[in-house]
């Protein structure tokens, strides 16, 4: 059901964030706009803002000219793009959209983590949860900022910011530029004859578009966490706690 909250998707020009637009305006929202560093789609009731994440202006000036209340940040640089766009986008991009969601209108915030956040390959992750601490040493430095984004997005959880993390392992279904096109690489670069692992590991891939209705989810739960105190008042906030 359609509500009356401004939402921004942060990287809504990729694979995840286009479905997570496309399914705000399914659900009859009015108010949707976009923060990406290239367009990708053309919608006439989207708004959408061009920017770098990693500019502390570019994010701030989005923000505040669209209103957002609700912000999803599913923006990431693609794998093999080196540690230090890692650390530029993840680290310094999700701390500058933080201050801004601190300093606007911005109420909720869902990020989309990853699995690789809890897995470094030392050992099969076999039904946890989130109470998996993080591994010592991370798997690589992509996943090593998404630790420290992630963090910080749990850290700023709030009154004045309720916040969330999401961690999908693998994301398949209609607009992925990733995951089919290397797996089609290797078939075409005839680098087919290996095994990893003993043929019975497990791997989970989920559907775009239940990975877009889970953040679609968390955001619209994110409200109900608190529903008995008025924001920016400390005073109940530790009312509603205690009771
Ligand atoms: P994607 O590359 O399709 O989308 C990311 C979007 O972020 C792109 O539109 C890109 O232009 C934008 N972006 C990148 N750098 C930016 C910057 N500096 N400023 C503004 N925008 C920028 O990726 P995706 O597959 O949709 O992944 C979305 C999120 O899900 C990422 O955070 C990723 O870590 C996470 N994730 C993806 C998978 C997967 O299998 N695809 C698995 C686990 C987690």
């Amino acid at each position: 059901m359609a509500t009356n909250e401004a939402y921004m998707v942060v990287g809504g020009c990729g694979f995840l964030g286009r479905h997570i637009v496309e399914m705000l305006l399914a659900r009859g929202e009015q108010n949707v706009s976009v923060f990406d560093i290239v367009q990708r789609h053309f919608d006439s009731n989207v708004t959408f803002y061009i920017g770098d994440l990693a500019s502390s202006e570019d994010v701030t000036n989005a923000i505040k000219k669209s209103g957002a209340t609700c912000v999803f940040h599913t923006a990431s640089p693609a794998h093999g793009a080196g540690r230090t766009i890692y650390e530029l986008v993840n680290v310094s991009g999700t701390r500058n959209l933080i201050d801004s969601c601190f300093d606007s209108t911005v109420r909720r915030l869902v990020y989309t983590s990853s699995a690789g956040t809890v897995y470094n390959g030392e050992k099969d992750n076999i039904n946890v949860d989130e109470r998996l601490d993080y591994p010592a040493v991370a798997l690589d430095a992509y996943n090593e900022t998404k630790v420290s984004a992630e963090k910080m997005v749990i850290r700023a959880n709030s009154p004045e910011l309720l916040t969330c993390a999401i961690r999908p392992s693998g994301i398949f279904g209609p607009g992925d530029r990733q995951m089919i096109t290397g797996f089609y690489s290797v078939v075409l670069n005839n680098q087919t004859k290996f095994q990893i692992g003993d043929n019975t590991n497990l791997a989970d891939f989920t559907y775009v578009t239940n990975v877009a209705h889970a953040h679609l989810l968390a955001m619209d739960k994110l409200a109900d966490v608190y529903p008995y105190f008025s924001f920016r008042d400390p005073i109940s906030y530790v009312d509603a706690s205690m009771g």
